[in-house]
């Protein structure tokens, strides 16, 4: 069968996923959304935003810390990682996955909890990583979540949750169903402490997360375009039997019908949350 299955690596080499990254690393990319070539130090400049069109490409979760705090921030609960509850086994063990995940992230678990100063303001900070299992809510991440919250009860600094997610974590069954109410619950008292709490919203935000704490925010804001809802297009047609509207689970979309506070650009993201801050503590 050598003619039909390749057993020699052919004229590209022994081409892994890693060399050919190496390769396609170069001055230049293709915008996603504008297709235009876009010159990659511009794109880092404009913190990954494209300078042609505005398309607000994905970041990860240490970029994100990096672009709000001042400079040096404080890592919280960083050792916290999953058990397998369910035993749970899909195309391999959830164990395996966490394991190999956790070394190619260097991340513990699905989100990173920080406290800093945002523009000199004391702020506590929740950075969901899209890289780690779909930046899947589980248990971790709703620990890691609720402890942030107390900590900035006691510390009466602002918090700040931006979410990028696919939802709930389905190797974790029932026990991330159970940090939605865990997180609202304690939200709500973060709430009567009077405690401002900004909800950042980015490319994407649906499930579990979105009918959480990412829709309970002082502010709901989001980033352009970023995909928010809570089950997909297909399934919403296939159950109400009609057809979705354009544009339909974008932030604009939302915007307009009520479910947002307000689309910011990332660029002017952290001086939006600042002067935000401004008006609910000062
Ligand atoms: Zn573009």
């Amino acid at each position: 069968m050598a003619w039909f299955t390749r057993q020699k690596p052919g004229v590209e080499g022994a081409a892994e996923n890693e060399e050919r990254r190496v390769r396609t690393e170069g001055l230049w990319l293709k915008c996603e959304s504008c297709s235009q070539i876009v010159w990659k130090k511009a794109l880092d400049e404009n913190l990954q935003c494209c300078p042609k069109c505005n398309h607000h490409f994905r970041i990860d979760a240490r970029a994100r810390l990096a672009m709000l705090f001042d400079g040096e921030y404080r890592e919280f609960d960083a050792g916290l990682v999953s058990t397998d509850p369910l035993m749970f086994r899909d195309s391999k063990q959830y164990t395996e996955r966490l394991a190999s995940t956790r070394s190619a992230t260097r991340l513990s678990d699905a989100l990173i909890a920080a406290s800093g100063t945002l523009e000199r303001r004391p702020v506590h900070i929740c950075a969901m990583e899209l890289k780690f299992i779909g930046g899947s809510m589980g248990a971790v991440v709703g620990e890691k979540i609720t402890r942030t919250i107390e900590r900035a009860m006691e510390d009466r600094a602002p918090l700040i949750i931006i979410s990028a997610t696919g939802g709930a974590r389905m190797q974790e069954g029932a026990v991330s169903l159970m940090e939605m109410a865990k997180i609202s619950a304690t939200l709500m008292r973060l709430d009567e402490a009077k405690v401002p709490y900004i909800s950042v919203l980015t490319d994407p935000t649906t499930g579990g997360v979105t009918a959480s704490f990412a829709m309970l925010g002082d502010l709901n804001i989001a980033e352009p375009g970023a995909l928010i809802g809570f089950a997909g297009p297909r399934v919403i047609e296939q159950t109400i039997r009609q057809k979705l509207p354009d544009g339909f689970q974008r932030s604009e979309f939302l915007l307009e019908h009520g479910f947002l506070d307000a689309v910011v650009k990332r660029t002017e993201m952290k001086s939006y949350i600042a002067r935000a801050l401004r008006f609910f503590c000062d």
